[in-house]
């Protein structure tokens, strides 16, 4: 079973076998897909999904706190499993790529603004927009 089929059924969700796989591949994903690269992957195993399936379940996962939605600008929605070690993303504005990475010193930094500014700091997101330097 993969992880957020378990994640699914500790929060006491109902898993019809069409929920099973678009948590199958999410679960396997690790590209930021979109609704339509989800449906188009979810579609492949199962031709009786339909992409409305696919929304409704993505919304129900992210409810949950199962998976996590991004938004890097381009107007799709991302998702993408919510993961134990937090980590942000850098989005390669030419091709799309989207660049995952963790820095400890950026991760005090915001932890000392929140502080400075009389908040605990609970979450933070962190986009890097970027295009490919020239060499
Ligand atoms: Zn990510």
């Amino acid at each position: 079973m993969d992880r957020i089929e378990k994640l699914c059924i500790e929060k006491n969700m109902r898993m019809t076998d069409q929920r099973r796989v678009i948590a199958r591949v999410l679960s396997t994903a690790h590209d930021h897909p979109d609704v339509e690269e989800l449906y188009r992957r979810a579609h492949e195993v199962d031709h009786h999904i339909s992409i409305a399936t696919v929304y409704r379940t993505v919304r129900l996962f992210e409810e949950a706190g199962i998976i996590e939605r991004h938004d890097f600008r381009d107007g799709r929605s991302r998702y993408e499993e919510m993961t134990e070690q937090h980590h942000d993303h850098l989005i390669d504005m030419k091709t799309g790529k989207v660049i995952e990475f963790v820095d400890e010193e950026i991760e005090r930094l915001q932890q000392a603004i929140a502080q400075r500014l009389g908040y605990r700091l609970v979450d933070h997101r962190l986009e890097l927009y970027g295009v490919p330097v020239e060499k």
